[in-house]
């Protein structure tokens, strides 16, 4: 269904699904097939082959798209996959400003795949953007963004850098996957695409590895189809299903996460044991003003170190959660914990991670729709 004018809780149910053709089934079905009968030679009902497109991977883009308040999605088979899909619309010699503090698989691909390739890429603080316009030259083809970034929750105007990426003609692409559609749309702050790990709070139950890109600029989206189709890291049609399932409670449950995140984040910004809690909804977090523009509210995710900073004291606290699970990831129904510095952010150098702040007592996590209550006092009792 069209949901270009309705708002956001209505697009999350209704937005890119219509009831099934052959048999009125609301739920969009599995199509488990690869390939689709063809009425005569080159006649087809617009699926020919499912690398190519499949009905249920495509409800899921049209439903992405138009969360995103753009025109174009793409489903791919990782949020990794989806971001090196991104990386190869540009050629060897071509340069990449990114952040110094982002997520270590992407970090990871940038570096040791694509670095490999003659892309260069720069990693700078942008949490003040006076370094970016001095980074861009003639060779610079894509500012590549995280906000709120992972693990520091820092926050970057994404207005103004697409300002300054639009003056100098260079592409901005933004790593949506902390945010989500519900809490901020980048396409209408002027990215010319959005990313996302859909694996976090789109799919939001931790049962499904899948990538999404969205546009709203017909030339990009013509180029990311092309590699998805040419590269072929698609996703299935199951998995499809469950992120449409997914979507349809995203509002919801990020109204939760955003509830339960504020409360954790206070609780914790009071704890005598903890040193500093990065969060955007603190008056002073650096960025707060900004994160309060472009953002509904300031979402789950916490990070916090612990005085004395020490790697021992945090990994006794994490062996001590009852109800907060020691894995990777985030954005599910249900808390998560990790420890940046052994876990996502392992791929990082170490002076890297010290510059971002990504100390050896940081821990991070991931509230989830549970009762704030019992979240609380499991950090008590696991800090105590
Ligand atoms: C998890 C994550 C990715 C990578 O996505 P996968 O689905 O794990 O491949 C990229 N960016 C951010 C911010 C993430 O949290």
């Amino acid at each position: 269904m069209e949901t270009k004018k309705y708002k956001f809780g209505t697009k999350a149910i209704h937005a890119g699904v219509e009831p099934d053709s052959a048999t009125g089934a609301i739920m969009t079905p599995i199509y488990q097939t690869s390939t689709y009968k063809q009425e005569k030679v080159g006649q087809n009902k617009g699926y020919a082959y499912s690398r190519t497109l499949n009905p249920t991977r495509h409800a899921l883009e049209n439903a992405l798209a138009e969360l995103e308040n753009a025109k174009y999605g793409a489903c791919f088979g990782s949020g990794l996959a989806a971001i090196d899909a991104v990386l190869k619309m540009f050629n060897p010699g071509d340069e990449i400003i990114t952040t110094d503090d982002l997520y270590g698989g992407s970090y990871r691909i940038f570096t040791t795949i694509y670095a490999k390739f003659g892309i260069q890429f720069h990693f700078i603080k942008m949490n003040d953007l006076s370094d970016l316009e001095k980074k861009i030259n003639d060779k610079t083809k894509l500012i590549w963004i995280e906000t709120p970034s992972n693990p520091m929750m820092n926050i970057i105007d994404i207005k103004a850098v697409a300002k300054i990426a639009k003056k100098s003609n260079v592409m901005l692409g933004v790593d949506n996957t902390f945010a989500t559609p519900y809490l901020q749309t980048p396409i209408d702050l002027g990215a010319d695409l959005v990313m996302h790990s859909v694996t976090k709070y789109l799919g939001g139950h931790s049962d499904v590895v899948m990538g999404a890109i969205v546009t709203d600029d017909k030339k990009i989206a013509d180029e990311i189809y092309r590699i998805q189709n040419s590269s072929g890291a698609v996703t299935g049609p199951m998995d499809s299903f469950l992120v449409l399932r997914g979507i349809k409670t995203l509002h919801l449950r990020m109204q939760r996460h955003c509830e339960n995140g504020e409360k954790l984040a206070y609780f914790l910004n009071d704890h005598p044991k903890v040193d500093k809690v990065y969060w955007p909804g603190f008056e002073d977090h650096p960025n707060h003003d900004i994160a309060k523009k472009q953002m509904l509210g300031f979402g789950g995710m916490i990070s916090f170190s612990l005085k004395g900073n020490d790697m021992k004291d945090a990994h006794s606290i994490m062996g001590k959660f009852k109800v907060f699970t020691l894995a990777e990831s985030l954005g599910g129904v249900e808390s998560l914990t990790c420890h940046p510095v052994t876990m996502t952010h392992g791929a990082l150098p170490k002076e890297i991670r010290d510059e971002a702040g990504i100390v050896d007592s940081l821990i991070r996590l991931s509230v989830g729709v549970e009762d704030a209550e019992d979240l609380i006092n499991d950090l008590k009792q696991a800090l105590a």
